[in-house]
């Protein structure tokens, strides 16, 4: 057979391959059963048991030839599980697909539905994990397995990495992969959870597909106040408790950050009127939530003592490019009260929001402009901290994109008392993850 054609053949199998459909209805109606087996495993963190979803998990994707590697990267079950779709340029670095098993603990008695019975009902798949992430866990996998049913080679490998350990900071989830088992991983590109579409979270009566590209960094400081006890008969200035109350108070009318900042201009060039809400809110500045108080003599605290120190949390995120010491500096520099000492908690590194300018944004925003005509895509950054960040941090471009149209007030369900998502839009995503997959990054 000559060059040319041994070329040409490769080309119309490419191309016949990239353009084949799988059977759709019985794509979705396994993958609803997989997520309502996946929410009933009681993945809950702590302790980070992941061992029951990780085995569920690598069964599927041993049935359909896959080859997979289970980690245990700590007591109690903490299992990461690992698998790889060789690509056509292995001189690229890979596409990692992440996402975590772990789920946040319940409050059975406040739950109206089982929280680990992945009821369907209404419409939507009710439980622990829904949203936050074993639906986009499946998508995930979902469109991993129908490439390579399919028979398409990606352009260049994905690996699928699902982890225990996201809701306690990852350390024995993604940090532990970093750190122990980077060179399976090296990514260029990573999709994670993150951002989903929605009618009334970004902007009020416009369909918006958020593509998070950077995550608020966190910065969590300890304010001490020092004072001078007494009799609380006897009112005095040098009360620890007002002090410490006034240095809140002026640690919180810190003013607004006033650099630009180039994803959220981009949003507001995009979506004009930002919608009222506190996600919203969060997403467009550096912001302090007031989080711990601890005071008092006595346990427990006497009403009639006034103490001689107080102590508080606040829990600052942070924009990408505002510098955490700066803003701690601004913080001493407003309270300006050698009474109040400070701890710096946590020491975020910043790596910036990732670029958008990739084949792979251009291939999130036609696949979600392919299921939903008339939708505008934005990039955009996220309040809370995700993995991806970790990954930045090493350099790789990272998205957080969980393909459904959900309302601000199912997002509102993610962690508390009624998480939920609408099961059609599930079933949607499964379509738009496996064409982010199928094109050419
Ligand atoms: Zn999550």
């Amino acid at each position: 057979m000559t060059c040319r054609w041994v070329i040409s053949l490769l080309i119309s199998s490419c191309a016949f391959a990239s353009t084949a459909e799988p059977d759709w209805r019985q794509v979705e109606q396994h993958a609803v059963e997989l997520l309502s087996q996946y929410v009933r495993i009681r993945s809950v963190n702590p302790p980070a048991d992941t061992s029951a979803t990780a085995k569920l998990l690598q069964s599927e994707l041993e049935a359909a030839g896959f080859q997979t590697k289970l980690y245990v990267s700590g007591s109690g079950g903490r299992t990461n599980l690992l698998t790889r779709l060789p690509g056509r340029d292995h001189s690229k670095r890979p596409l990692l697909l992440l996402n975590h098993m772990d789920v946040v603990p319940v409050d059975a008695a406040r739950w109206k539905i089982d929280p680990f019975g992945a009821q369907i009902k209404d419409g939507q798949l009710w439980g622990r994990g829904s949203l936050d992430m074993k639906s986009t866990g499946v998508q995930q996998l979902t469109g991993l397995i129908l490439l390579k049913r399919l028979g398409i080679v990606p352009p260049r490998d994905i690996v699928f990495l699902a982890t225990c350990d996201e809701e306690s900071d990852g350390a024995f989830g993604a940090a532990w992969m970093i750190q122990n088992h980077w060179d399976e991983l090296n990514p260029e590109y990573v999709l994670d959870e993150g951002a989903v579409g929605s009618r009334d979270l970004y902007a009020s009566g416009k369909e918006v597909f958020g593509i998070s590209v950077g995550d608020k960094q966190v910065l969590w400081i300890k304010l001490h106040a020092t004072g001078i006890s007494g009799h609380g008969s006897q009112p005095i200035t040098e009360n620890a408790n007002d002090i410490l109350l006034q240095a809140i108070a002026r640690a919180k009318a810190i003013g607004p950050w006033d650099k630009p900042q180039p994803v959220i201009d981009e949003m507001r060039r995009k979506l004009g009127t930002f919608a009222s809400n506190k996600f919203m809110n969060a997403v467009q500045q550096n912001t302090m939530s007031l989080t711990t108080l601890r005071s008092g003599v006595g346990d427990p605290p006497k009403p009639n003592v006034i103490p001689s120190s107080a102590e508080a949390t606040l829990d600052c995120r942070l924009l990408p490019g505002q510098n955490a010491e700066e803003f701690l500096s601004e913080i001493k520099a407003r309270v300006n009260d050698p009474r109040v000492t400070y701890e710096q908690l946590s020491h975020p590194a910043d790596p910036g929001a990732s670029r958008t300018d990739t084949p792979l944004f251009a291939a999130i925003r036609e696949a979600i402009s392919k299921d939903h005509p008339g939708a505008t895509v934005v990039p955009i950054i996220v309040p809370y901290g995700t993995d991806s960040q970790k990954f930045r941090l090493r350099g790789a471009v990272g998205y957080g994109v969980q393909p459904m149209l959900v309302d601000a007030a199912t997002l509102g369900t993610m962690h508390s008392d009624s998480e939920h998502i609408p099961i059609d839009q599930f079933r949607l995503g499964l379509h738009t993850y496996f064409n982010i997959l199928r094109s050419d990054w």
